[in-house]
């Protein structure tokens, strides 16, 4: 299983840096084909030793230049940062990426043999639409984007279900991911409250290599209690 944790605009850099001496400690018992990794806020990137890939939530696909408030490659090299989120529906929705923007992010980073973990996931209106319509919908958000790249794991996160408490019921995760199964070979994750409760029966279905967690990974300890249930 792998289990990513996206701290989002939360954590600073040192209370980061407990975090991990925290998790560290606690999944020296994890299972050996277990993968975590852990994407704090990009002002807490720094070197950090521990059975865990550090990754970053976003970064504007340049080597650095004229890109205000946002960080390159340049600024990831310095922590030896090779993994990244792309589109999250927090930067679609909240920061306005479109398609186009997240695959020419995807192209950038590929092209550096990034780890990229890419988010898709349906509002609430076409899930009530049916599976069609999500399958649809999640297909599209794949448009521009080489799902064949071999270092690319794919987290579908339905957008109704993150950040709510409200995760997607177990039949919906278990079709969805069906579908994408037949579209991309790749690791799946599924991310939308997923917490210590939902953990196994989500771990569980089939298609499901793995989690993408916010709310729930933001305390150490729980986010550990997640790897090791
Ligand atoms: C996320 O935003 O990636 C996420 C899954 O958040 P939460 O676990 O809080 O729903």
């Amino acid at each position: 299983m792998i289990f990513a944790a996206n701290f989002k605009t939360n954590h600073t850099r040192s209370s980061t840096k407990a975090y991990f001496d925290t998790l560290s400690q606690k999944i020296a018992a994890k299972k050996s084909g277990d993968k975590v990794y852990v994407f704090p806020p990009a002002t807490a990137l720094d070197h950090y030793e521990g059975d865990f890939t550090l990754g970053a939530q976003n970064a504007y696909p340049a080597q650095k230049g004229a890109f205000t408030g946002e960080i390159g490659l340049e600024q990831l090299e310095e922590f030896s940062v090779k993994t990244l989120l792309i589109g999250h529906s927090e930067r679609r929705e909240l920061l306005g990426e479109s398609q186009e923007k997240v695959a020419e992010k995807f192209d950038f980073f590929k092209a550096q043999g990034f780890e990229i973990i890419y988010c898709i996931g349906e509002p609430l209106e076409v899930r009530q639409e049916g599976d069609a319509a999500v399958n649809a919908y999640l297909l599209a958000q794949f448009e521009g984007i080489d799902t064949g790249y071999e270092n690319l794991i794919v987290a579908y996160e339905p957008i109704w279900a993150i950040g709510t408490g409200r995760s997607a019921t177990i039949e919906e995760i278990a079709s969805t991911h069906q579908a994408l199964r037949k579209a991309v070979a790749c690791p799946l994750l599924y991310g939308g409250s997923a917490n210590p409760d939902n953990i196994r029966e989500i771990a569980s279905i089939d298609n499901v290599d793995g989690v993408l967690v916010g709310s729930a990974s933001l305390d150490a300890e729980k986010f550990a209690s997640m790897i090791l249930s």
